[in-house]
Formats: structure tokens, sequence, C-alpha cells
């Protein structure tokens, strides 16, 4: 698979870290059920899902990959600090 950081270009997955499904973190003073399902609770669709990667080896950018579970087909790739997950930071 084959990963097209934004920064990098095209790179294979090997100089990523998989860090889980692309969640918005609750507020500080979330109730505990909205911390409880955000660390606990996970999704698990067939189809796209959108998803945490870490360019380790590379750019040390944070991305959110749209990733097809089917077929592991990667159908977008944009900088993590360009969507919500990174409108807090
Ligand atoms: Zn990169």
């Amino acid at each position: 698979m084959r990963i097209h950081c934004p920064l990098c270009g095209a790179r294979d997955r090997r100089e990523f870290s998989y860090k889980g499904a692309a969640l918005v973190r609750p507020l500080a003073a979330a109730e505990p059920e909205a911390w409880h399902a955000y660390v606990n609770l996970r999704e698990n669709p067939a189809g796209p899902l959108a998803e945490l990667w870490y360019h380790e080896m590379g750019c040390g950018s944070w991305l959110q990959v749209t990733r097809d579970t089917v077929n592991h087909s990667v159908l977008e790739v944009v900088l993590a600090r360009d969507t919500a997950l990174g409108a807090g930071a």
C-alpha cells in the first residue's frame, strides 16, 4: 500500500505509523460518556474510514487518510491540521 503524503509525495506505507481512527477528541470538561466513547468505542465499517497516520520516517506530519477497509485503497490524504482534528491545535 502506498500513501501519498501531501508534503513528500507517494511513499510506502512502512514509512508511516497507524494511529487509529481519526476521531475528534472531546473537550477536557466533556462528560465521562464522551471520553468512554472516544477511548473505547470504534466503528468497524466495511468501506471508507478516516484514519490517523503519522509520517514517522518522513516529514513527521499527521495525516488523515481515508481508506477503503474492503480493498485497502487510499481514497484521500490530507494534513490532519487542515481537518476538524487540527481545529483545536
Ligand atoms: Zn510526509
